[in-house]
């Protein structure tokens, strides 16, 4: 029996020491150079794993991309274009570097906000704006997004429907088939070590986890 073609896609928030100050929980998504360091040596060489990197952490330029470089690997970006300029945040020339570089953008809307709760005068910059900036600086269309803090629901999905997504990627963890349109990711967390990297890309998760993953998803797909 094979199992059907299938992608490991890992998020990365930031990496080292944070430059600016973090909002509550933040930490948690932080991970050391060395952790960092670690999963890249372990996707090395995998088709099968790709990376993103959420939030337009300064880090992103001054520790990824040297580390990325030296390896061979590249890495899609999701920016929240409202925050490029920002304390400890990309700014437009950092973006200009990562293209230059070889790594793709995406859009993590506009000034970060959670998805479930936009006013309807909100939703033309972080849907549709934040994408057009985006592909301002990569002179194609960035189509692709990843919802903050990994928040969706029904309505959400609808809204990027229309706004013309064509992936959108969550925080759900598992793996996913790579043309999926609603795509999970596994985040790095400031408790990962080697064990935890080789579950992630290796490991099948226990039947009663996918099944709660599973309906987990399912929920917030429908919920409204
Ligand atoms: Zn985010």
């Amino acid at each position: 029996m094979t199992n059907p073609p299938s992608t490991v896609t890992l998020t990365v928030h930031g990496i080292g020491s944070p430059v600016r100050p973090l909002d509550p929980g933040e930490d948690e998504v932080w991970v050391t150079v060395k952790q960092f360091e670690d999963v890249l040596d372990a996707v090395a060489g995998r088709t099968d794993v790709r990376l993103t990197f959420d939030d337009a952490n300064a880090s992103d330029v001054e520790i990824a991309l040297p580390h990325l470089m030296k390896r061979g690997l590249t890495g899609q970006f999701f920016v929240p274009a409202g925050l490029l300029g920002r304390p400890g945040r990309l700014t437009e020339e950092n973006v200009r570097e990562l293209l230059d570089a070889g790594m793709t953008l995406g859009s993590h809307g506009w000034a970060h906000c959670d998805w479930r709760r936009l006013s309807p005068e909100q939703v033309p910059d972080e849907m549709t704006k934040a994408a057009e900036v985006l592909a301002g600086f990569s002179g194609t269309p960035v189509t692709e997004v990843s919802a903050p803090f990994g928040s969706y629901d029904r309505h959400v999905l609808r809204r990027l429907r229309e706004a013309g997504a064509t992936k959108v990627y969550t925080s759900d963890t598992g793996r996913a088939h790579p043309e999926a349109w609603l795509h999970a990711r596994t985040s790095l967390r400031d408790t990962i070590d080697r064990a935890w990297i080789d579950q992630v890309l290796d490991g099948k998760p226990s039947l009663p986890r996918r099944a709660r993953n599973l309906a987990a998803r399912t929920v917030k797909r429908l919920r409204g």
